[in-house]
């Protein structure tokens, strides 16, 4: 194959149909030709590569087409037709006013229009990049679009249209080109790659498409590129690394592991993107729109606002599904706090990582809260179950008693009114306790439900206190609040225990259901309350009042953790 053939030239459309993506413009322009309602000047704006100039170049070829189509396309075969394909036409006329934007330049064409055209009925005259004309060649023209001769259409293209005198912009019909759609220039792309004997992935021109910013005249340009680098063979992987883009399976990895709050793996991915050379802000960035991609595939309505090609479409609608949209809007939130204190932010690394653990923060609440919400479910469940199981159990409970009565260590034996079928489903949810840790809380929890009060002592209560402790030894904070202090037993049944401060209250608050019902299924007792008590040391207090400045409640932070003067001094950090 041919590498050195600019496909942009080489698949510039000649006709109206097979200009890419500006279907509204094109059949205005071909009705224009049909009604013969010509106006004398046009104007084409829109963003660079989108198909402007090659618009009026067909606009112009047309208009003077001798033997048009019934759809109002030049027949390419006329004598005009050729000598425009052939570059050697007298009746279109084409300045590029980058180049030429003196009075000067300006004045030779005004001459030229008075000259009417030898062939055909009208002369062309395109002037690209009208808006680079000096402000003296902009007046010296306006004169004759104010008064064209009979024979001369101008069409006039720029970039920016802001930069063009109202004056000249009155005197135009105005045509607005849009950027081309991702999926359109990936179509495009796909029929070149065909012509071209180029086999490619869809991925990989989803790329292109996307790095090209609605240009099909740059698509087809890094289409080119990637040509030449890769051969006839274009893979996702060819293109990323050739145009240095961040694979988005990073991004579809991390979002997962945000639903799982892994935050370790998404540090680690985080990481690794940095080492390949990425820019931290780019990234976060890049989240913030993968963010928004999976949130408009969430509802079929705004699934058009995601454009891309089908396979990546799929791709998004998958794991959108796993997303809860809170999480999405949360999500986008953090990335975009991220991304507004990015500049701001002394230490750009650990600005993200931050954005990033909030991210995998996000879900780690809403799983507690489901594991919550399960229990309660779960518990008002059992209660209805048990008012009208009630009169039937209180005749089998004589049964259970001798059916499970050894089973010392388990709740079971004690349960006086469980039903068999009960006590089975208990049995098998111990098992399922030892694999998967996580369910503990809710799966503990259920069977306490009947009123059952039996003493116990003091020790007794100790006792079982420090085997819950014991087996949350994992969790440091909890284990050393869990091991402070001793837990005292008041009248009734109640049980009181001093916290040392506020922290302690929250780290320990999330588990008192659990503790409390530990105790209550140990201690063979449904009416024991638990209740913290957060000591009131004075001399806390008055090491308040005297915190107002940082270096202070640095200074009473650091004396709690020594750990943290060592990182103060390992980062070189100091105050501010
Ligand atoms: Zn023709």
């Amino acid at each position: 194959m041919d590498n050195y053939i600019v496909s942009a030239l080489k698949y510039r459309p000649s006709t109206f149909n097979t200009v890419v993506g500006q279907s509204a413009i094109t059949s205005t322009l071909k009705n224009a030709i049909k009604n013969n309602h010509l106006a004398h000047a046009y104007l084409f704006c829109g963003p660079r590569g989108i198909g402007k100039t090659t618009c009026a170049r067909i606009f112009a070829k047309t208009i003077n087409c001798e033997n048009k189509t019934a759809d109002s396309e030049a027949c390419n075969e006329c004598e005009s037709c050729k000598a425009f394909n052939q570059d050697r036409s007298f009746n279109i006329h084409e300045l590029d006013a980058a180049s030429n934007s003196s009075v000067d330049n300006i004045r030779s064409l005004i001459d030229q229009v008075r000259i009417p055209p030898q062939i055909g009925k009208y002369s062309l005259y395109i002037i690209d990049e009208v808006h680079m004309l000096s402000a003296s060649a902009f007046n010296a023209f306006l004169k004759t679009l104010e008064e064209p001769p009979a024979h001369a259409i101008f069409i006039l293209a720029t970039t920016e249209k802001h930069k063009i005198i109202p004056t000249i912009l009155s005197r135009c019909q105005i045509f607005d080109f849009h950027r081309i759609s991702i999926s359109q220039i990936i179509n495009h792309l796909q029929f070149v790659a065909e012509q071209e004997n180029v086999t490619a992935e869809e991925e990989a021109l989803n790329i292109i498409a996307q790095k090209a910013d609605g240009s099909m005249r740059d698509a087809l340009s890094i289409f080119d590129q990637i040509v030449s680098f890769a051969g006839s063979s274009i893979s996702y992987k060819n293109v990323i690394n050739s145009l240095n883009v961040l694979d988005y399976e990073y991004y579809f990895k991390l979002i997962d592991n945000f639903l799982e709050s892994d935050y370790r793996e998404v540090l680690l991915t985080y990481n690794e993107i940095l080492s390949k050379g990425f820019d931290g802000h780019n990234f976060i960035n890049g989240l913030a729109n993968h963010l928004r991609d999976l949130l408009v595939c969430k509802n079929e309505k705004t699934l058009s606002l995601l454009d891309a090609g089908q396979k990546i479409k799929d791709k998004y609608k998958n794991q959108a599904q796993q997303c809860p949209v809170n999480f999405i809007f949360s999500a986008l939130e953090i990335c975009n706090k991220c991304d507004i204190n990015y500049k701001l932010s002394k230490n750009f690394r650990l600005h993200v990582e931050l954005a990033l653990l909030n991210l995998s923060n996000l879900n780690a609440e809403k799983k507690k809260n489901n594991i919550r919400q399960n229990i309660e479910e779960k518990t008002e469940k059992k209660e209805l179950k048990e008012d009208k199981q009630e009169s039937e159990q209180k005749t089998n409970q004589e049964k259970i008693k001798t059916e499970i009565p050894e089973k010392k260590n388990g709740n079971l034996a004690t349960q006086k009114s469980i039903s068999v079928k009960e006590a089975f489903k208990l049995v098998n949810e111990k098992s399922e306790i030892i694999k998967e840790p996580e369910v503990k809380i809710s799966k503990q929890e259920a069977p306490i439900i009947e009123e059952i009060i039996s003493e116990f002592t003091i020790e007794q209560l100790l006792e079982k206190w420090s085997i819950y402790a014991k087996n949350h030894e994992e969790e440091k904070r909890l284990f050393t609040v869990l091991t402070s202090n001793k837990p005292v037993l008041t009248n009734n049944y109640a049980i009181e225990y001093r916290l040392k401060n506020t922290m302690q209250e929250i780290e320990i608050k999330d588990i008192k259901p659990q503790l409390l019902n530990f105790l209550k299924q140990e201690l063979k007792n449904s009416s024991i309350t638990l209740n913290f008590i957060v000591e009131e040391v004075k001399e806390d207090d008055t090491q308040k009042k005297h915190l107002f400045t940082d270096r202070d409640k640095y200074k009473f932070m650091s004396e709690k953790n020594p750990n943290l003067e060592k990182l103060r001094q390992q980062l070189n950090l100091d105050f501010e």
